[in-house]
């Protein structure tokens, strides 16, 4: 009983959490409105890959990659830090 009452609570924290990053998402095709996004939430860009992108990105914004979502809206694009061809989107953040 109590079991299957901690179990829902971590669930509707767990809801919670996914929805309110969902609502602060922002997707972001440029650098500059990547590090707008960061400011208020996170941002959803096209990322190369590269361990290098990502620390300059975590240099300059303080966002770090959170995740890079299992349900990718597909297409490709271009890194949002360096310009190359990227295929997958990762999420950054600050943390706080
Ligand atoms: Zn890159």
């Amino acid at each position: 009983m109590l079991e299957r009452l901690l179990g829902e609570v971590q669930q509707a924290l767990y809801d919670k959490a996914l929805a309110f990053r969902k609502a602060n998402t922002h997707e972001t095709s440029s650098y500059d409105e990547l590090k707008k996004a960061v400011e208020s939430g996170f941002a959803f860009a096209f990322w190369c890959g590269s361990g290098e992108c990502e620390a300059r990105i975590k240099e300059e914004t303080r966002a770090t990659m959170r995740n890079i979502p299992l349900e990718q809206p597909g297409g490709s694009g271009n890194c949002v830090y360096c310009g190359q061809a990227a295929s997958e989107r990762a999420i950054f953040g600050r943390a706080y």
